[in-house]
């Protein structure tokens, strides 16, 4: 029934898993009949905290019976200490809050673009941004204008210009790309959507050294990398490459509310001024709670540090089934990609099974199946899936 009122009432951008859940709580979701799923999905890393925190859950009832919504127009008591929080987490100075992470990907736009034309004197309009062919941002027009996924592009045009795509991982291929009119260049730290693409050792510090040589903006997305999931704070961190500038969002709403930021520091963030952008439920007084408590429960309970043991623990458990079907294991911490044989067929019939086994996960690009539970997983539960997980691939 609510398969079915959803196709016919709702647009068809969406081919579901034809599982209806009704309830969760830390790493497990429910269906309708009471049967228990282990969730290796995390809605994407939006659920790095699981299902319904208890701490999270009580600063956003505290906080529904204050002020929920005052729009920008005001000062709200809750914004100041969440961009405090914010900034000490992130450690850039500033941040600008918004709702999706489309949106403070677009924020970082607009950011770096002014600043290649007021701070570096690119002319006007003819600032160029930098990304990485088999990227995933976002799915605004101007976002999907650099995408190199066909679908996600077609029939859409026309399209936003101003972006340069090159390969992910070669640093030559950067290095050649840039020219004076270079305002920034935009990577995913470990390509998520892309099959979760770990580049090779020394490339981010290289992309960083190389934006310093050429006085260029780097913008790390951290969307789905950030915030604990590869076993860091920020997947930058295993590297050492701090970039000039983040978007971050999905847990950055504890799982309960969409939250998301772009934060750098002033050299850049200072570009904006008052009406150069904005948004109305951006750093609503809500959305800075959860934000808040998403914030102190990420760094309080070590979600990182969770991430990092279970991660090790979780791929030498995929690698030791030592199936014949998987061609790779990857990732880092629990962000892993097991990417089968062409000859195995596509992973999303084994997503399907894995359903029918009690345990959530999602193929992404064709031949990889995507493990990214929530960094509150137990090891217990990591043993309970992995045993489906054997079933499955053996
Ligand atoms: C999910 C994601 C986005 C887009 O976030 P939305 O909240 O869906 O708009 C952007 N960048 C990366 C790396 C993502 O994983």
């Amino acid at each position: 029934m609510p398969i079915s009122l959803a196709e016919k009432f709702g647009a068809n951008n969406y081919h579901p898993l034809p599982l209806v859940v009704s309830r969760a709580e830390g790493a497990c979701v429910w269906d309708t009949e009471g049967r228990r799923y282990i969730d290796m999905l995390s809605a994407y890393s939006a659920l790095n905290h699981g299902h319904r925190h208890p701490r999270i859950l009580a600063a956003m009832r505290d906080q529904i019976d204050r002020v929920t919504l005052t729009s920008r127009a005001f000062h709200n008591d809750q914004l100041g200490p969440f961009l405090e929080r914010l900034s000490r987490v992130s450690g850039f100075n500033r941040g600008l809050p918004m709702n999706s992470g489309a949106e403070a990907v677009e924020t970082g736009i607009k950011a770096v673009r002014k600043w290649g034309e007021k701070v570096k004197g690119v002319a006007p309009g003819t600032g160029e941004i930098i990304v990485a062919a088999n990227n995933f941002h976002g799915r605004t027009i101007t976002i999907i204008s650099f995408s190199t996924e066909q679908q996600y592009r077609d029939g859409f045009g026309p399209f936003t210009p101003g972006f340069v795509v090159v390969p992910y991982g070669d640093l030559d291929a950067l290095a050649a790309a840039i020219t004076p009119r270079t305002v920034g260049v935009l990577l995913e730290p470990i390509q998520g959507e892309g099959g979760v693409v770990v580049p090779p050792p020394g490339y981010l510090a290289g992309v960083r050294a190389l934006c310093t040589a050429e006085r260029v903006i780097f913008w790390l997305d951290e969307i789905q990398t950030g915030l604990g999931r590869t076993g860091r704070l920020w997947a930058w961190q295993h590297e050492d490459a701090r970039p000039d500038c983040i978007s971050v969002g999905k847990a950055l709403g504890g799982g309960v509310y969409p939250v998301s930021a772009f934060c750098a520091d002033d050299a850049l963030m200072q570009v904006f001024a008052p009406g150069d952008h904005g948004s109305t439920f951006g750093g609503n007084p809500l959305a800075a709670a959860v934000g808040s408590a998403a914030l102190d429960v990420l760094v309080e309970e070590d979600l990182a540090g969770r991430a990092e043991r279970l991660g090790v623990y979780l791929q030498q458990l995929i690698r030791e089934i030592g199936s014949p079907k998987v061609a790779e294991v990857r990732g880092r911490g629990l962000l892993i990609g097991v990417e089968l044989h062409e000859d195995a067929g596509p992973a999303r019939p084994y997503c399907e099974r894995l359903m029918t086994r009690g345990v959530l996960c999602k193929d992404t690009h064709g031949q990889v199946i995507r493990f990214a539970p929530p960094l509150v997983i137990s090891r217990e539960q990591v043993d309970q899936a992995i045993v489906a997980v054997a079933k499955e691939l053996a």
